[in-house]
């Protein structure tokens, strides 16, 4: 899924935005917006999905998207602007990707990472 971060600021190839209705000031009131609008849309999301994140503009509203997905277990692929090639291409990351847990119970899928032996909610073997 491809997500933009704030709409108007630049127009971008996306299925959606995480902050469309609303003006942010830069800084902490951008962070907290798109934070929030990410949590949100990642817990809508299938346990441990990846989002393709399109971003421009306000730093922190980029961190805040981040962080935002971070929390609720969603992979991000950030996807920079090339300006020489007019297109998008996306920022390979080195962090250990989001997977749902092998220990989940039945019905309570969740996200560790990929690299943890157990994951916070099944606890140490
Ligand atoms: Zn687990």
């Amino acid at each position: 899924m491809k997500i933009g971060t704030i709409r108007g600021r630049h127009e971008m190839p996306v299925d959606r935005y995480l902050v469309d209705d609303r003006e942010v000031s830069p800084g902490e009131d951008a962070y907290n917006a798109v934070f929030e609008a990410a949590k949100v849309h990642g817990q809508s999301l299938p346990v441990a999905d990846t989002v393709e994140l399109f971003y421009a503009g306000l730093t922190e509203a980029t961190i805040g998207a981040l962080d935002g997905y971070e929390s609720v277990g969603i992979n991000v692929v950030p996807m920079r602007f090339n300006v020489s090639s007019g297109g998008y291409e996306s920022l390979s990351r080195r962090v250990n990707p989001w997977v749902v847990c092998q220990w989940s119970k039945a019905g309570e899928p969740h996200p560790t990472r990929l690299s943890d032996a157990h994951c916070k909610h099944c606890g140490a073997s």
